[in-house]
């Protein structure tokens, strides 16, 4: 599932192919990941023009037109956004496609659980992000303090994209993994110090993440033991645990990790 690293990975393709380039034309293969915009708009409004500077927000890939609208994708469960150089042949899931002069880009969803949508411009785009909570690349030790309050399960809280945007169900494992807490404890029983370690925790992982585009299955980390049936802990060994917290599939190590 794309989380923050994948969709920083998906900006970069953006920003490296397409931004500046003429955009000849807008393919709609499937029109059931168009939210809120039909086919013929959208290419109306794109063609011709030209992607400025992507950003992101949490999952969220925000690209704007020079001087028109802004897309906003985002990749649900199973999305990706990948440069195709000439006429390499399309893929079944490729949904939507940017066509430029010297290749494409494709909008692939299998589960179409998300999607494109088309914003006007910042009023229209801050309307479609409320709710989503400050980036977790971004967020500052003392606005994440504020966060890690309340009686919320830990694991819980932390995949709110409402209370922190950008991380899903493997960052998350593996970030209480490497800061040795249990994903059940309440958020708001952590101490200042144990929440600065954790802040700090999940920038290491981050920054790394980023750097590979994905959360990495390296055998080091949790997220490389994590299928395995009686996977063991990468660090002491023991074999790991498996629940659920909050209606997701939850890894921990339950002496690195005790509750
Ligand atoms: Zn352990």
């Amino acid at each position: 599932m794309p989380e923050l690293p994948d969709v920083e990975g998906f900006r970069r393709v953006l920003a490296a192919h397409a931004v500046g380039k003429r955009i000849e034309d807008v393919v709609v293969l499937d029109d059931g990941v168009l939210r809120g915009v039909g086919a013929r708009r959208l290419r109306e409004e794109l063609r011709n023009q030209r992607f400025a500077e992507p950003r992101r927000l949490g999952k969220w890939l925000i690209a704007p037109v020079d001087g028109g609208p802004v897309v906003v994708l985002h990749f649900g469960m199973t999305g990706s956004f990948d440069w195709a150089p000439g006429a390499d042949e399309r893929r079944k899931h490729d949904r939507v496609i940017f066509v430029f002069g010297d290749g494409e880009l494709r909008y692939r969803d299998m589960r179409k659980l998300q999607g494109l949508r088309l914003v006007d411009g910042d009023a229209e785009l801050e309307r479609l992000l409320a709710d989503t909570g400050p980036d977790a690349l971004a967020v500052s030790r003392d606005r994440f303090r504020e966060l890690l309050d309340g009686r919320r399960q830990l694991k819980a809280l932390l995949t709110d994209q409402s209370v922190l945007a950008g991380l899903g169900n493997l960052l998350v494992d593996e970030i209480l993994w490497r800061a040795k807490l249990n994903p059940h404890v309440p958020a708001a029983s952590l101490d200042a110090e144990v929440v600065d370690a954790l802040h700090r925790e999940m920038r290491k992982v981050l920054r790394s993440a980023v750097k590979a585009e994905r959360v990495p299955p390296r055998t080091s980390w949790l997220t490389g033991r994590r299928d395995e049936p009686s996977g063991s802990c990468p660090r002491c060994g023991t074999t790991l645990e498996h629940g659920r917290v909050g209606g997701r599939g939850t890894v921990w190590c339950p002496r690195c990790q005790p509750g």
